[in-house]
C-alpha cells in the first residue's frame, strides 16, 4: 500500500488512505477519506451496532419487506430458478435434496 495523506487522498477523490501508522486501536490499515476513521475500526463499530439493534433491525426488514412484496415478488419470479438451481449445486442443497426424496 502507498502511503498517502488524507489531504492527497482528497485531492485524488479515493475513498481510503493509508499512512502507515496504527489507530488508537492499533489497527494498521486504510482509514476513510471523509470521516478520517480506520477501516477496521469502521466494520468493528458497525458489527457491534448490528449486534445490538437485532430487533430494531428485525423489525426493519420486516417493514422493507412489507413495504416491497412487489419487488420480491419479482425478483423470485425472475432470479428464483437461478438460485435455486445454484443452491442444489452446493453441498448443503444436494443434502437436503437427498433428504427430501427419501
Ligand atoms: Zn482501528
Amino acid at each position: 500500500m502507498n502511503i498517502i495523506s488524507r489531504k492527497e487522498a482528497k485531492e485524488l477523490g479515493l475513498k481510503t488512505y493509508f499512512t502507515g501508522k496504527s489507530c488508537k486501536h492499533g489497527h494498521i490499515c486504510e482509514h476513510r477519506t471523509d470521516h478520517g476513521n480506520c477501516v477496521k475500526c469502521g466494520r468493528m463499530a458497525n458489527s457491534l451496532w448490528r449486534k445490538n439493534n437485532d430487533s430494531y433491525n428485525k423489525e426493519r426488514l420486516k417493514k422493507w419487506k412489507k413495504e416491497n412484496k412487489k419487488h420480491i415478488a419479482e425478483y423470485v419470479r425472475l432470479y428464483g430458478t437461478i438460485l435455486h438451481r445454484r443452491y442444489r449445486s452446493t453441498p448443503t442443497g444436494q443434502l437436503r435434496t437427498v433428504c427430501r426424496t427419501v
